[in-house]
């Protein structure tokens, strides 16, 4: 399914409990980037916040896209393993991605990009790569690595090629709540389904943000109560296609280049940091439901939801069920 429609179908709910006057006072903008739908919102007066957080996501897809040739990433990419200079911006992301590598012990891995352009996720040309390129191109993934020196320079391993597709929207929702907290602004901020809601609703009710159900993505599966936090869905709709009967969905593990077959069809990560659910949110997937949850209990503040296949649910010990709603305090 093509991402930025799916995204037209997007999970993010804000359900105004109480109608009051104040709750009605918001400023919304979306736009494209990155290939997906986003909206920004703001409560009470705009003031030349969406103005700002546009531009601020213009700057960041200029620098990321993987399709322009003068990105960053595109130029990384394609320097044959020679150093070359990008913007501070652009290294300050990749060495915050690679310590989430060797936090997740490489279930996480941005050098994924050789295996990722074979599979073409999200492109007419997605399907099933041939044996050998894959094999040749996961071992240039496992011998990738990306170096940055003097904050604005780097360098990939040759035949590696750098992939943020788990990370960049994580990390720029970081940033553009930054800009609202600056500017004294609550709001919520939604990056095709990596949400991150800032300061408090303006009727003080806690922010609620859908996930949505992985067997009938326009559906909502559960609903998360909880003050201004970052929440984050890796899962198996997002983007795939079918082939044989079989389904291929855009979450590889690095370790056989496939997509990851844990019988899981979605994992939700909760925690303040936007870039560290985004990345988590695409390992526990690849860790699977045993490993992910032993993981995440090993970390504080952070939490995850685990739906299998099977659509039963498996949350971490610090949030609560009842029924479809979920509680994180
Ligand atoms: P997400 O939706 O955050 O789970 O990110 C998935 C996207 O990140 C994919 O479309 C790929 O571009 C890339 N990706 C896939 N598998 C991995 C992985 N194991 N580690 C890092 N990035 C990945
Ligand atoms: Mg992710």
């Amino acid at each position: 399914m093509k991402k930025t429609l799916s995204f037209l179908l997007i999970l993010s709910l804000l359900f105004p409990f109480s109608a009051c006057k104040s709750e009605s006072e918001k400023s919304s903008r979306s736009g494209i980037f990155f290939d997906t739908f986003i909206t920004l919102t703001v409560f009470g007066q705009d003031d030349g916040l969406l103005d700002s957080a546009f531009s601020l996501l213009k700057e960041y897809d200029d620098l990321l896209a993987k399709d322009s040739k003068k990105s960053d990433v595109s130029r990384l990419n394609n320097a044959d393993g020679k150093e070359i200079s990008i913007n501070p911006k652009t290294a300050l992301i990749i060495e915050k991605a690679k310590e989430y590598e060797t936090l997740t012990d490489g279930a996480f891995s941005i050098t994924l990009g050789a295996v990722t352009e074979l599979w073409g996720f999200g492109k007419e040309i997605a399907g099933i790569p041939d044996k050998t390129d894959l094999k040749n191109a996961l071992s240039a993934s496992e011998k990738g690595e990306i170096i940055v020196t003097n904050q604005n320079r780097a360098r990939l391993t040759q035949g590696a090629k750098l992939d943020l597709g788990a990370f960049a929207k994580g990390y720029i929702a970081n940033e553009l709540g930054a800009l609202y907290k600056k500017e004294n602004k609550s709001g919520v901020i939604d990056l095709g389904g990596n949400i991150l809601t800032v300061g408090a609703k303006p009727d003080g009710a806690d922010f609620s943000v859908g996930i949505k159900d992985p067997q009938n993505p326009e559906s909502i599966k559960l609903t998360i109560f909880s003050e201004a936090t970052s929440v984050v869905t890796s899962g198996i709709y997002e983007r795939n296609f079918t082939q044989n009967g079989k389904l291929y969905h855009h979450i590889i593990n690095p370790k056989n280049g496939y997509p990851a077959e844990t019988g899981l069809a979605s994992v939700t990560v909760i925690c303040s940091d936007s870039s560290k659910a985004d990345s988590l949110s695409t390992a526990l997937f690849c860790m699977g439901r045993e490993k992910g949850l032993e993981f995440i209990e090993s970390l504080k503040n952070t939490e995850a939801v685990f739906i299998e296949n099977d659509g039963n649910t498996h949350i971490s010990s610090g949030l609560k069920l009842s029924d479809d709603e979920i509680t994180f305090k």
